[in-house]
């Protein structure tokens, strides 16, 4: 069944006007249509912007507790249809189901975590200097919040910003990356039934460059929270700069994993394997490099690549399926080019990295690669392929490890896997990434603690749990003093 994507503007489904809608291929079937969507123009764009302005005074002025009840409803629904979008996410951007249907409840959970907040304290009271003054904090929402979201997390991380956006009070203009636009009309629809007055979310699709690029630029736009790749990141912070408006940015990774020579090498393979190549590594939280201390660098290349060749391509609408496709012709040009361009600069290709033959031939599948002999300064070592490709670096010692690690210009996520007390402190201490993880994978995160990376992986303000109300509200400060005395 095709997929007749709309935008959803001024609570109204709206077909588009700009020529002939663009259609979203199977990843894993490029024979099978998915859907069409169509391409919002920045007349379109404006108008959504505009439907978000007129409804802000009145969703901002309901009581908390109403918002919260908007979001307990939303929850419910996105809870019973869980099933058919986590289809739709699989089919458009070839998740494994598995995962899709992980991400799904997790959108619901952050729901209802979000309508939690409704009813949450939202400014603290101060002693005032003469003793008489009642002097307290208000939060208060932004405005108009432009949302513009990657394909990769397609319901998570459209939830994790939309809905704290919108508890706190502001409204809201969507638009979801190319590649996931079916999933977000999926998403779309749910929200819709939640009953939000009209206005006060909205999604256009299309093009980053003329929808995301309006938003960002638009002068009724007072927020913009973005997730992308740093090349788009700096233009949607230059365009909020520009205009003098708060901005938030989650952006790249070279996650590194250290296995220190006292590590349990099996566990460290397996759950490296996992954070590489589930989801064929396009999580920002992917681990790329394995930085492996010199004593254990042959038992753990030999593991690792053992596993890494028992790894089957699959369909990902199958239940046990662990890596499907990449999400695109271009994303499958672009990591295969990468993977050549990393064995002509010297790195050894010990197994993967080619397009499968066979009944995978109509999909963009790429077998899992990993290298070793990798040069930290290489392009391989730098650079974010966001694909199924695993470097292996060897270090000296752990401080060896852990300079390799941080010598990137991100910061998102790290991992060390160590029996050490001492190791795992120094580590906690050293490294460079947001997000740490001892004796874990560098990817998954949980929805109610704070996310987001150093250096250049992020704006760093954090996104989820409580963190979220810093970036979707400002802080009013209050003085209410008595006319005379009583
Ligand atoms: P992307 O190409 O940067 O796109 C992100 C969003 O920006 C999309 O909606 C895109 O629309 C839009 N966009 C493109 N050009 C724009 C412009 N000039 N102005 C405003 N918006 C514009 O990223 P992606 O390919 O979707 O996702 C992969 C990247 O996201 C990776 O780098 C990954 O590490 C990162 N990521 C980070 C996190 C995190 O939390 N740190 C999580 C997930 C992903 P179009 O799709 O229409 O171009
Ligand atoms: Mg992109």
């Amino acid at each position: 069944m095709s997929i007749e994507a709309r935008q959803y503007i001024n609570g109204a489904w709206v077909a588009g006007k700009s020529g002939s809608p663009a259609t979203r291929e199977n990843p894993s079937n490029t024979t099978e249509i998915v859907g069409s969507y169509p391409l919002s123009s920045v007349e379109e764009t404006s108008a959504a912007i505009e439907a978000a302005q007129a409804a802000l005074a009145g969703w901002k002025s309901l009581a908390g507790a109403a918002r919260s009840e908007i979001l307990h409803r939303a929850a419910n629904i996105l809870d019973e249809q869980k099933e058919e979008l986590a289809r739709v996410v699989a089919r458009e951007i070839g998740k494994p189901i598995g995962e899709a249907r992980g991400e799904v409840k997790r959108g619901v959970v952050l729901l209802r975590y979000y309508a939690g907040e409704g009813l949450r304290a939202m400014g603290e009271v101060y002693p005032a200097s003469d003793g008489k003054t009642l002097l307290y904090s208000n939060r208060v929402p932004l405005g108009v919040v432009g949302v513009i979201t990657p394909w990769n997390f397609p319901v998570a991380i459209p939830i994790w910003k939309m809905a704290p956006a919108l508890i706190f009070g502001n409204s809201v203009v969507w638009k979801p990356a190319e590649p996931a636009s079916l999933t977000g009309f999926a998403l779309m629809q749910i929200l819709e039934k939640a009953g939000f007055p009209k206005g006060v979310i909205n999604m256009v699709l299309g093009r980053g460059s003329e929808a995301g690029q309006c938003i960002s630029s638009h002068p009724l736009v007072h927020g913009i929270t973005f997730t992308g790749s740093n090349e788009v990141g700096r233009k949607v912070a230059l365009a909020a700069v520009e205009r003098g408006v708060k901005f938030q940015l989650e952006m790249g990774g070279k996650n590194p994993t250290i296995v220190a020579a006292d590590a349990d090498l099996p566990k460290a393979a397996d759950l490296t394997l996992s954070a590489a190549m589930r989801f064929a590594g396009q999580k920002c939280t992917a681990t790329s490099r394995v930085i492996v201390e010199e004593s254990v660098l042959s038992a753990f290349t030999e593991m690792l690549v053992e596993k890494a060749k028992s790894l089957k391509l699959c369909d990902p609408m199958a239940d046990d399926c662990y890596l499907g496709p990449v999400v695109n012709r271009s994303q499958h040009a672009n990591i295969l080019a990468a993977v050549d361009r990393s064995v002509k600069s010297g790195a050894w290709l010990l197994t993967g990295g080619k397009k499968p033959g066979g009944n995978l031939e109509n999909g963009y599948f790429i077998e899992p690669a990993v290298f070793n002999h990798v040069d930290p300064q290489s392009e391989l070592g730098q650079k974010e392929f966001f694909g199924p490709v695993l470097g292996i670096i060897s270090a000296r010692d752990l401080k060896q490890a852990i300079a390799i690690a941080n010598e990137v210009p991100f910061g998102l996520s790290a991992a060390i896997f160590t029996r050490d007390v001492s190791k795992i402190l120094h580590f906690i201490k050293s490294a460079d990434a947001g997000m740490i993880k001892i004796n874990g994978e560098t990817a998954g995160v949980e929805p109610h603690a704070p996310f987001g990376g150093l250096k250049q992986s992020s704006s760093h303000s954090r996104e989820q749990g409580r963190a979220a109300i810093e970036f979707f509200t400002s802080i009013q400060t209050i003085a209410i003093s008595p006319s005379n005395e009583i």
